[in-house]
């Protein structure tokens, strides 16, 4: 049995996880250098409770169980959650209405231990919280993550279990034969397939076009702005804090990052579906998201603002996944995947694993005796013990050698991180945290494009930023 997971963002990282725990020839597709650099590189990070989808939608059915999910493969992945609970605030008495149906809502959809916090307590909590607030929702199973380290996890630990990473590799067609999935061709190879799982993020849309499948949906892509800051500000609230959600939008939010800093964002723009490449930020966009964050949290201080930039969410005319099979035996969708995609995406895996290849489409699939479901982080010298961290100098004297001031991060870290497949500055940013820091890599970067050009052996200008035309040098100003 074949199988093709496209996509590494964390759903189909997560999907070819699950899989790799069967013995079948399995394969992962991406068109961009490296994993998890769609949707899953920039968004709030949050794993939701699941108090805000409607019951009957499909977002409901994962949100819970995927947030649950992630204490266990938190563990076995080795990857960051914490658990710091959200707080939905309200500052008027409809506000507290909507509360209560969110409440309502969060029970019907098994979230647990849902409160409504009132005032006075609320602000002992969260001494920082604008005073005008009346009450809140706190959801205590609510935490955040590092998306981007769940996908590299994940991908690590399918190909540690025999799976088959395609890097760069862009796929073009699917060709069908008597409504049965026959071959995926991509920019460099045709292959036979038997199943391919389309986990494609912006691009779901055009990759279910190229099967000829239904249903048939367009992916549109509605922008989200950020402004992240420094870590002097990570205190500044202890949990997640949400304003009473709109129609559109959960609104903008303020929140810790697990890395120690503070977020704020997203709002929401609808771009056109041409627009999925459209990540700037703007002026305008920016001036909004301080607006929202500050009506919640009145002093941040945006003089530490250390970045700012925008996530696309693959949104659907029914505001919702769409994840199953399709009309083309073999060919399954886990697309759509807007927010709580990030939180639903483990269940979404597991699901689509069990529930629709093995009992709907009756592949049989058989459990590998020998699946590992383990894989160690590399470690954060930032967050472990100064005994922890004189124990790996004595193992690797590079652990002493740090690189990345801001964030702690040494050059044993950023060596370690191009043994797993960081080719550019964002491959060992987003895996090490070093430049996430407050001077961005102002500091550090060139150190790091050193590092990467002697453990390549390529010359310093070969190295990039991210994509194939990130350029950062020239060539040299003296010979
Ligand atoms: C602003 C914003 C805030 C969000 N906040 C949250 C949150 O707090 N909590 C939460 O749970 N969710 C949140 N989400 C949603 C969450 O980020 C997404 O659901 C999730 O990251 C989607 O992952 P994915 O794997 O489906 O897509 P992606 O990460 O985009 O992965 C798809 C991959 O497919 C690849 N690909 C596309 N076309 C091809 C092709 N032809 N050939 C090969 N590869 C291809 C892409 O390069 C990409 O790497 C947010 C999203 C946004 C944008």
């Amino acid at each position: 049995m074949k199988v093709f997971v496209i996509g590494t963002g964390v759903v189909g990282s997560l999907i070819a996880r699950e899989l790799s725990k069967y013995d079948i020839e399995l394969h992962i597709v991406e068109k961009k250098p490296d994993v998890a650099w769609g949707v899953t590189k920039a968004n709030s990070a949050i794993l939701h409770a699941g108090y805000d989808d409607p019951p009957e939608s499909v977002r409901a059915k994962f949100c819970s169980k995927g947030n649950y999910l992630y204490n266990k493969i938190s563990k076995e992945l080795d990857i960051e959650v914490k658990r710091i609970g959200s707080y939905v605030v309200a500052f008027t008495e409809e506000e507290i209405n909507t509360l209560e149906k969110l409440q309502k809502q969060g029970e019907i959809n098994g979230v647990p231990d849902l409160e409504i916090i009132e005032r006075k307590e609320l602000l002992s909590r969260e001494p920082n919280l604008n005073p005008d607030v009346l009450a809140a929702l706190w959801a205590p199973t609510a935490g955040i993550t590092e998306p981007w380290e769940v996908a590299i996890a994940a991908i690590e630990n399918s190909v540690e279990n025999g799976a088959t990473l395609h890097l760069g590799e862009e796929v073009i067609g699917i060709e069908v034969k008597n409504g049965k999935v026959k071959r995926l061709i991509t920019n460099k190879a045709e292959y036979e397939a038997d199943v391919i799982i389309n986990a494609a993020g912006l691009f779901a849309d055009e990759i279910a076009k190229m099967a000829d499948s239904e249903p048939v949906f367009e992916i549109f892509p509605r922008k989200g702005e950020y402004i992240l800051l420094d870590k002097k500000l990570g205190n500044l609230v202890n949990s997640v804090i949400f304003p009473t959600p709109t129609k559109k939008s959960k609104g903008i939010l303020v929140l810790p990052t697990a890395d120690g800093g503070l977020l704020v964002g997203p709002n929401a723009q609808d771009l056109p579906p041409d627009k999925k490449h459209d990540l700037t930020t703007t002026k305008e966009g920016l001036e909004e998201v301080k607006k929202g964050a500050t009506n919640l949290v009145p002093n941040i201080d945006f003089w530490y603002a250390v970045k700012t930039f925008s996530g696309l969410r693959p949104e659907t005319k029914e505001k919702d996944f769409i994840v199953g099979k399709t009309s083309v035996w073999g060919f399954v969708n886990a697309a759509g995947m807007r927010s709580p995609g990030l939180t639903a995406a483990p269940a979404v895996a597991e699901y689509l694993v069990e529930e629709v290849l093995i009992e709907e489409l009756g592949i049989s699939l058989n459990k590998k005796k020998d699946f590992n479901p383990f894989r160690k982080r590399i470690p954060h010298i930032d967050e472990t013990s100064v005994e922890v961290w004189d124990e790996l100098v004595r193992e690797n004297p590079k652990y002493g050698e740090l690189v990345c001031f801001c964030n702690k991060v040494s050059e044993a870290q950023i060596v370690e991180a191009i043994k797993r497949g960081a080719r550019t500055l964002d491959g060992v940013k987003f895996r090490t945290r070093a430049g996430f820091g407050r001077c961005q890599s102002g500091f550090c970067s060139l150190k790091i494009i050193e590092i990467l050009s002697r453990e390549l052996g390529v010359s310093m200008e070969e190295i990039k930023m991210n994509s194939e035309n990130s350029w950062i040098m020239n060539g040299k100003v003296r010979v």
